[in-house]
């Protein structure tokens, strides 16, 4: 539809995600939302104004060409649209999928200004996935150009998506990339945090794959750097010449109430990963199934904590209620996770939280003490605060607890690492280069950034990379 006029443009209904049907989905860890046709991304991509002054790729963290790859998806050249993402973005097919772009590049979309409601925005975040699928699922992707080696070696350590984009853009380059990942398996919280029915690891595995296959980098996984070796070692014993740390932030925190210890209760990264990483819903399979919940009880309103209720009800839990000290309107967690939570039967309790769980004679939950609250005056983030109300407890049975309070960085490298400078949160200090205190050591993503985004950390990877081949001589 050439030459549409605004008007025409602003006139076309946005195109509907199609998603399983909400029954049937939460028995199932298959994807959820299943991706536009050709037609309707299509459709989509004619909403789009084109504006000159492209407000949506200052809204996006690593500067996606967004009218560009649009304007290709409305000539129908989808390949045309892929490598225009991916001259910025090497993950599309993920972030398509994962990134919060309500708070990103729609947020800043002139079509949804229009209509003030970010609901209304160009759908960008489905068109960049439906041009990824399209790439892969039509075996058309190109082999990246590699630069001749300089005979440089880098060590990356952790393989989720900072350790990952640091790696591509380095092989690429011309040096030799190892990849060192403390889990049997490579991909970060992409394989082991984020559910399959959001993002299926197949996805994720081709990139890896790609990595591998394309570009020559070397995973070796069951490497726990700092305990199976060190920095220093990488560095002066095993020769790599740079070293990218990506290890991410995967320590959760506690409520450190009474009966934490409890059998039942579970960090919703513990409980994510029995499920993801080890299939526990692989009931005949699974090396280490979960019990069946009878009822299962989410503390916490992140994103996390809908990925645990929504696995939890996948595992086979009668009853999933979510557990949040304020009410939904300060959930953190993206809008459409929350919908399809409820959606799928998930029972959100708000102005509640946890004094105490309590167990029965076996060491078992049995119950939480939960306290009421009432939201206080706007703090100075403009977020209202949770006040407890004193005698409000009341007993509230359940029998798993899952606490998704968020994560900080693991310690273990800094605590093995003389003079890696963190601040007081764990996190490693990084300069604009994301060059950290020590010689050609540099470091990105959630383990300098705090728990952050899968963009974001794929944002510091590359801009390490580009650091450490300035480092190395070789041109970024
Ligand atoms: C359940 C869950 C859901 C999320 N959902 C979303 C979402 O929808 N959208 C979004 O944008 N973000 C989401 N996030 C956040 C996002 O996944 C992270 O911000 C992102 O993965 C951080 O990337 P990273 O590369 O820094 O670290 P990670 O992905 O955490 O990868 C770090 C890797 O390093 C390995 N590692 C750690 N220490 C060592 C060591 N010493 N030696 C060797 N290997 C080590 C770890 O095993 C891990 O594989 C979610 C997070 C969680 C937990």
């Amino acid at each position: 539809m050439p030459n549409l006029s605004v008007k025409e443009r602003l006139a076309i209904a946005p195109q509907e995600m199609p998603v399983r049907e909400p029954a049937i989905r939460a028995k199932t860890m298959e994807e959820v939302a299943l991706g536009y046709t050709a037609e309707q991304a299509k459709a989509e991509a004619e909403r789009c104004l084109s504006c000159k002054n492209a407000p949506c790729v200052r809204g996006c963290p690593v500067g996606v060409q967004i009218p560009r790859f649009i304007g290709e998806i409305q000539k129908g050249d989808f390949k045309a649209a892929v490598d225009i993402i991916k001259e910025t973005n090497l993950l599309p097919a993920i972030c398509g999928r994962v990134c919060p772009q309500e708070k990103q590049c729609q947020l800043e979309c002139t079509v949804g200004k229009n209509f003030k409601s970010v609901e209304k925005a160009v759908a960008i975040g489905r068109l960049e996935r439906f041009a990824a699928d399209w790439e892969r699922e039509n075996g058309r992707e190109t082999a990246p150009a590699k630069a001749a080696s300089m005979g440089k070696r880098v060590a990356v350590i952790g393989s989720g998506p900072a350790g990952l984009a640091a790696a591509a853009d380095l092989a690429r380059s011309g040096h030799e990339v190892t990849v060192f990942e403390a889990l049997h398996r490579a991909g970060g919280v992409m394989v082991y945090g984020i559910p399959e029915f959001r993002l299926p690891k197949l996805v994720v595995s081709h990139e890896i794959d790609n990595l591998a296959a394309r570009l020559g980098v070397r995973f070796e996984t069951n490497f726990l750097v700092g305990r199976t070796g060190a920095i220093r070692e990488l560095l002066e014993k095993e020769k790599f010449d740079a070293v990218f740390i990506g290890a991410g932030a995967g320590l959760p925190k506690f409520l450190n109430i009474e009966g934490e210890n409890l059998v039942g209760v579970f960090s919703a990264n513990e409980y994510l990963t029995r499920a993801n990483l080890m299939k526990a819903w692989d009931e005949e399979r699974a090396a280490t199934p979960l019990f069946k919940s009878r009822i299962a009880a989410v503390i916490g309103g992140g994103n996390v904590a809908m990925d645990a209720a929504r696995m939890s009800l996948r595992l086979g839990a009668e009853q999933v209620h979510v557990i949040y000290r304020r009410t939904r309107d300060e959930m953190p967690a993206r809008a459409e996770e929350i919908e399809h939570a409820e959606e799928e039967g998930v029972i959100f309790n708000f102005l509640r939280n946890p004094v105490a769980i309590m167990g029965d004679e076996q060491g078992r939950v049995a119950g939480m003490k939960l306290q009421k609250f009432d939201l206080g005056e706007p703090d100075a983030s403009g977020r209202r605060g949770p006040l407890p109300i004193a005698g409000s407890e009341y007993v509230f049975e359940c029998d798993t607890v899952i606490v998704a309070l968020g994560n900080e960085p693991n310690p273990l490298l800094t605590k093995t690492t003389a003079a890696l400078v963190a601040d007081k949160r764990g996190r490693i200090i990084v300069d604009e280069t994301q060059k950290t205190s020590l010689d050609a050591v540099y470091a990105g993503g959630d383990i300098a950034l705090g728990a952050a985004t899968v963009i974001l950390a794929m944002g510091d990877g590359r801009r390490a990379a580009a650091a450490i081949n300035r480092m190395l001589g070789q041109p970024a």
